[in-house]
């Protein structure tokens, strides 16, 4: 497709899932839109043409691929098998920063192996969201000579598939996980000696993702902090993470330059989306969001960061 080769364009792989969720206040969302990649690349898209990389089963909506498709999502690289998308059942306790997960099925994806569409090889931008760190892999292996990579990745994967991810990680420039990831990974509860000996297995940039506390962005010796949008009530906070990935890429790749100051204001972008996404179940509040909703809450960051210098 022709706009697979517009300068912007960012790829994604990662998890295109069906999820049900469950909270603690008595939500409930069975069988709704889901997957790492799904969150990332619907919060890109407000910034950047996306090309989405993963397999669904014969069962995924057909109105969730129009969706993608309308929103700019290029979907050639996005196989459809016979069978069963990936299924992930959570619960989220009265602290949702902690949730449980009460059942996953990879369906498809077991024996998956990504081909990226010829178009997809020259991308600038890649994002490697949550998958099995070998998938990842066998991505940045097809793309020729991107000018930044960026990486996610999760408990179970530190877990089981530790040499994989090591291995990777010595490709990946800028790693974004979570907090708890971060501890996982590094063996350090204070995230600054957490992030020192993550930034030594090879990525030159990491965020760390705090939930309601914020991010943190190590950078070389530098070091960025961003808060989280203030909500007095979170819904469901499935995905915020992916979606501010989605942002922090995706206005890169919009902007076409990943220059300290592009950096900063990304971040802030990236929260402003996960922010949204946190309001209602699934991608529900993404399906109304515009880019005016973005823009103002992104000027409301700007006035609740500033004060005056001495
Ligand atoms: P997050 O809230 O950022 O951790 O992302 C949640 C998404 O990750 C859900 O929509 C799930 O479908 C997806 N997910 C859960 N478990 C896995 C897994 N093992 N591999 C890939 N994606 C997963």
């Amino acid at each position: 497709m022709a706009e697979t080769k517009k300068a912007g364009a960012l790829v994604v792989v990662g998890s295109v899932a069906i999820d049900t969720i469950e909270t603690e206040q008595g939500g409930r969302a069975t069988e709704v839109l889901g997957g790492a990649a799904t969150y990332f690349a619907v919060a890109a898209s407000f910034f950047t043409p996306v090309q989405l990389v993963g397999v669904v089963g014969d069962d995924f909506p057909k109105q969730d691929l129009d969706w993608f498709r309308a929103r700019g999502i290029d979907l050639s690289g996005l196989e459809v098998r016979t069978g069963r998308t990936m299924r992930w059942t959570g619960r989220y306790h009265e602290d949702m920063n902690v949730r449980d997960t009460l059942s996953f099925e990879a369906n498809v994806f077991d024996g998956y192996m990504p081909t990226l569409p010829a178009a997809y090889c020259d991308a600038p931008f890649v994002f490697l969201a949550n998958i099995a760190p070998a998938l990842q892999a066998r991505v940045l292996d097809q793309v020729k000579s991107p000018r930044l990579v960026g990486a996610d990745t999760m408990n179970l994967w530190i877990d089981i598939a530790r040499p994989e991810l090591e291995q990777l990680l010595r490709r990946v420039p800028l790693l974004i996980i979570n907090d708890e990831e971060a501890r996982l990974l590094s063996g350090e509860r204070n995230m600054i000696r957490a992030a020192r000996k993550i930034m030594a297995l090879g990525p030159t940039s990491l965020m760390i993702k705090r939930g309601e506390y914020g991010v943190l962005y190590f950078s070389g010796d530098t070091v960025f902090s961003a808060p989280a949008y203030p909500l007095e009530e979170v819904f469901d906070p499935t995905g915020a993470g992916d979606t501010f990935a989605g942002g922090v890429m995706g206005y890169l790749a919009a902007a076409g330059d990943a220059s300290a100051a592009s950096v900063r204001k990304a971040i802030v972008y990236g929260s402003v989306v996960a922010s949204f996404t946190v309001e209602a179940f699934s991608l529900e509040r993404l399906r109304t969001l515009t880019r005016d909703d973005i823009e103002r809450r992104y000027r409301e960051f700007v006035s609740l960061t500033s004060f005056d210098v001495g």
